[in-house]
C-alpha cells in the first residue's frame, strides 16, 4: 500500500501543518484527499506512552498537509491504517 511506502511522494515535500485536520487551502477533510502517507520511520511519543505519526494528505485541490496521526478524527482511510497495525 502506497500509504506505508518507506519513501515519501514527491507531493509530500512541501505539505503544510494543518492545525484543524483538514485542508489549509480549502478547508476538505483528510477523508477526501486523493492520496495519504504515512511517515512511519519517526512515531514521536505522547505524554501517555502512545505514539503517533505524522500523516501526509494530498488533497483534490493541489496543496499537500500533514497532522498527527493522534489528531485525525474518524475518515475512510481509518480502516486501511488501523490493518496495517503497529510498527
Ligand atoms: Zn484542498
Amino acid at each position: 500500500m502506497e500509504a506505508f511506502s518507506p519513501t515519501p511522494p514527491s507531493w509530500a515535500d512541501n505539505a503544510v501543518h494543518a492545525l484543524q485536520f483538514r485542508c489549509p487551502s480549502c478547508q476538505a477533510a483528510s477523508g477526501e484527499a486523493q492520496a495519504v502517507w504515512i511517515n512511519r520511520r519517526a512515531p514521536v511519543y505522547t505524554h501517555n506512552h502512545k505514539r503517533k505519526w505524522q500523516e501526509f494528505y494530498h488533497c483534490g485541490c493541489g496543496a499537500a498537509w500533514w497532522g498527527w496521526s493522534s489528531d485525525r478524527p474518524p475518515n475512510p482511510w481509518e480502516e486501511d491504517l488501523a490493518e496495517a497495525g503497529p510498527v
